[in-house]
């Protein structure tokens, strides 16, 4: 899952984002508005935190200039204390969500998966397709209930295909939602990533959890519960 952040205050922006990678999101991080609505324009953003008081243009406009353009991921704002009516404002501008300085780095994690999984039709904390169950809160997997050991790429790329079950994922679409803006983006490391996934996940070769469609992607077809 890809997250754009927009902070200002860099010692925060940081702690947030190192918080964010440990939990499995690739990062792309923004210290103005200008940047940050430019990122959220062209990048293919799953969610986003963005910081209300910012030097140039504010979260508001930002937010405002992204559902103006009909970018629609969903939206959490930062907010400073005793400053309601920005998150009246924020909300009623197309935020989804709020959090008041200074929170937990959980709570916001806690959040944004929220959001993410509303975002892909999902209601339960947990997202179940057929004998997988993943829990994106402790970032585990089951398989007929035994947990299996993934690595944190491992679980980036199954995350993201069943967040999507149901939909042809291109190999470029999935690398653009595991890998932030600068990483260093291989398909054939993909490939061997999916192939280990398929073992892992199937090793009696009975579910057949992940297709490949020819010249089209990744389908992960067991059926949503
Ligand atoms: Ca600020």
């Amino acid at each position: 899952m890809r997250v754009l952040l927009i902070e200002d205050e860099a010692p925060l922006r940081e702690q947030i984002a190192a918080h964010l990678r440990a939990q499995g999101y690739a990062v792309d991080v923004a210290a103005n508005g200008n940047d940050g609505c430019f990122m959220g324009t062209e990048y293919p953003v799953d969610v986003a935190v963005v910081d209300l008081g910012l030097p140039d243009i504010g979260g508001i406009e930002v937010i405002r200039r992204w559902r103006g353009a009909d970018r629609k991921f969903p939206v959490l704002i930062l907010t400073a204390r005793g400053r309601w009516q920005d998150k009246v404002e924020g909300l009623e501008t197309g935020a989804d969500d709020y959090l008041v300085k200074p929170f937990e780095f959980e709570e916001l994690t806690a959040r944004l998966r929220a959001l993410v999984r509303r975002a892909s039709g999902w209601t339960e904390s947990a997202l179940t397709c057929g004998p997988l169950v993943l829990n994106t809160g402790a970032q585990q997997l089951r398989v007929n209930g035994a947990q299996v050991e993934l690595t944190a790429f491992e679980y980036k790329v199954i995350e993201y295909l069943m967040m999507h079950a149901g939909e042809v994922v291109s190999k470029t679409t999935l690398a653009e939602h595991v890998y932030e803006e600068d990483a260093d983006r291989d398909s054939n490391v993909l490939e061997v990533i999916i192939g280990r996934l398929r073992k892992k996940l199937d090793p009696d070769k009975t579910l057949n959890p992940i297709e490949t469609l020819r010249g089209r992607g990744y389908l992960l077809r067991l059926p949503r519960s």
